[in-house]
């Protein structure tokens, strides 16, 4: 069947806002929200802790807090409360992302039963398993992902544990990795160049001979596969591979991008079809897959990446985040003033609804002679 991948249009009159066709939460990331919620509900009384973030969304993690939960450690793995302090009595999950095999050891050495309260994401385990079977077939994984990004970590260490690893950050390192499989450069530099990215005792003069490619979910997946691509390319042509023989040294490891983020991704991709003023984009600010969905946007038309709704300032005024340069900027006359004006909205996969809701409903409210958001919604009943 035909997906449909077209953005719903939600005409208030003056303003018409149309809605990515997949957009926020993924299944990963309400599994996790619900263990967790469940898991405090279940366990009064008893000390909870969450490795890290639950997901990169501060509303989701201000409610954990809230609720009791504690960080054990921050998003770069730094420890905040150290694992001396706990006891076999504590809980404490592991987020959507996984940990390393290192993590889970300690914590299964304290006694703590971490299986019950892990909300590693299927899909997540879907790429370790696959990385075990590749590896079992003697290949090295190539990782695409941000290095310091808690899943490239888990996954990184996964892999690692099975078979030579490293990570590439996006299609320059892919392009430096190609060269010494092509023996364009001298090994020596590899060791300096990926630093902290490749796994103890990788040798270059054995570990570049068969490979497959795995991803961190969250990256884009037409990037992965664009890298996965130009890898493949470098194999055929350093080893005088064929259709037939290509398998003998490069995995095929197609089927282990999320489907959720690739959704939310293509739904935007469809979105963009559509003719509009602006572009929104809700998501945490160190969210991965919101700030593809951004730059997707970015390539057509302006974007503005925001957190909640309340960075809608006013009509004239808004305060966004620019993740190239890493920082909150205030743009003035962000909503053209001719009717009616058409802006795209999408979220990311750690963000809920109701932030978007948010959005639609401030944005309607700047028009006062916009229908009510009750009215729209019977359109959809
Ligand atoms: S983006 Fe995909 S892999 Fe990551 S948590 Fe969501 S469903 Fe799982």
């Amino acid at each position: 069947m035909k997906r449909d991948f077209s953005p719903t249009v939600l005409d208030f009159g003056p303003i018409h806002i149309y809605l990515a066709r997949h957009f926020g939460f993924c299944y990963g990331v309400e599994n996790a929200i619900d263990i967790a919620f469940r898991t405090i509900e279940e366990n009064a009384g008893r000390r909870i802790f969450l490795l890290s973030e639950m997901i990169h969304n501060p509303q989701v993690n201000a409610d954990l807090k809230a609720s009791g939960i504690e960080f054990l450690q921050d998003n770069s793995g730094k420890q905040i409360i150290p694992f001396e302090s706990l006891t076999a009595d504590d809980i404490v999950l592991i987020p959507a992302f996984g940990t390393t095999l290192a993590i889970e050891k300690k914590l299964k050495d304290i006694g703590i039963k971490i299986e019950q309260y892990n909300t590693t994401c299927p899909f997540v385990e879907k790429v370790w398993n696959r990385s075990e079977v590749i590896a079992r077939n003697q290949y090295t994984i190539v990782i695409h992902g941000k290095p310091n990004h808690e899943e490239t970590r888990a996954t990184f260490s996964h892999a690692s544990a099975n078979t030579p690893s490293v990570v590439v950050r996006d299609m320059d390192e892919a392009k430096e990795l190609a060269k010494y499989i092509l023996g364009e450069k001298p090994f020596e530099q590899f060791y300096t160049v990926f630093k902290g990215q490749f796994s103890e005792g990788f040798d270059l003069s054995r570990h570049l001979q068969r490979i497959g490619v795995v991803n961190q979910t969250t990256m884009l997946a037409s990037d992965t596969q664009a890298i996965a691509d130009y890898l493949k390319e470098t194999m055929i042509s350093r080893y005088g591979l064929t259709e037939e023989n290509l398998r003998e040294r490069f995995a095929d490891t197609r089927d282990t991008l999320c489907y959720a983020t690739n959704d939310n991704q293509t739904a935007v991709t469809g979105m963009l079809n559509t003719k509009a003023d602006l572009a929104i984009v809700v998501g945490g600010y160190n969210s991965s897959n919101t700030s593809h969905l951004v730059e997707l946007c970015e390539e057509k038309l302006p974007t503005f990446f925001i957190n909640n709704e309340e960075k809608i300032l006013s009509a004239q005024t808004i305060m966004h985040y620019n993740f190239h340069l890493k920082s909150e900027l205030v743009s003035e006359y962000y909503l053209p003033s001719k009717h009616p004006v058409s802006v795209l909205l999408t979220s990311g996969a750690s963000c809920p609804d109701a932030l978007v809701e948010g959005v639609i409903k401030k944005l309607a409210g700047f028009y006062p002679a916009s229908k009510s958001v009750e009215e729209i919604v019977t359109q959809f009943q």
